[in-house]
């Protein structure tokens, strides 16, 4: 369903559930900055402080200390965003596939059921770059949604072919960055999504703005003439499936 602004108020209290610092802003940061402005209660989850992750820049941000540098980066975009509840679950970078699902599954649980939303966002099952995290998140939120006993929607993430074709034409030299871990990430048309936010200008803007709090993962895209198409396209309009 294409989904207006004022729609988003349907979604209620909303829950992220994220693996790494930036995945919510890629994956909802104009989702987000729409549903505050609608005075919606939104709340994130990150698992990991993304301290394994690739740094954009060896000298200005240090792979020793990318763990914190990541922490600050999000404490900034989510103030940005004006969200003020967050959980950090601080599990290893790279490492959720391997940790316990059991207790990570009851920590989501014990949050849902205190923070009670209607609706929860995380990625779809292939975790669109195909990232182990990413996947694993999925499965996460998945279970507890289900073991919650609440009356909640769960939306993935997911690439619309629309953005992804226009990678492949434009972005062909950094697709294999952002796409890492898989070949070809799992797409669908955007007239086929359960829901598909056009994000007016000035969220797009405020998307955009989020993604630069975290130079320490966009600043090489910024500063690439591809990356900057590759982030203006994933800025137009955010899409998800429904779990
Ligand atoms: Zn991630």
């Amino acid at each position: 369903m294409q989904c207006q602004p004022a729609d988003i108020k349907q979604l209620g209290t909303i829950l992220g559930i994220w693996a790494h610092p930036d995945d919510e802003a890629w994956a909802m940061a104009g989702l987000i900055a729409i549903a505050r402005r609608n005075q919606q209660r939104v709340v994130l989850i990150t698992a990991t402080r993304g301290d394994a992750g690739k740094t954009a820049n060896e000298t200005r941000w240090p792979q020793t200390q990318l763990g914190e540098i990541r922490t600050k980066e999000l404490e900034d975009c989510l103030r940005l965003l004006d969200v003020s509840e967050h959980y950090w679950l601080d599990y290893e970078d790279g490492g959720l596939a391997a940790a316990g699902s059991a207790t990570a599954v009851k920590q989501l649980t014990d949050i849902m059921n205190d923070v009670r939303p209607d609706s929860v966002f995380t990625f779809e099952p292939n975790g669109i770059t195909g990232h182990s995290d990413h996947k694993t998140i999925c499965s996460w939120a998945h279970q507890a949604v289900s073991e919650s006993n609440l009356p909640v929607t769960a939306y993935g993430a997911i690439e619309s072919a629309e953005n992804y074709e226009q990678a492949c034409c434009d972005c062909q030299t950094i697709l294999k960055d952002i796409y890492f871990n898989t070949d070809k990430p799992v797409t669908k048309p955007m007239n086929k999504m359960d829901l598909c936010i056009p994000l007016p200008t000035d969220i797009q803007d405020l998307k955009l703005r989020a993604l630069k709090c975290q130079p320490s993962q966009t600043k090489q895209l910024f500063d690439d003439p591809e990356g900057l198409i590759f982030i203006k396209a994933h800025a137009r309009c955010e899409c998800f499936t429904k779990l």
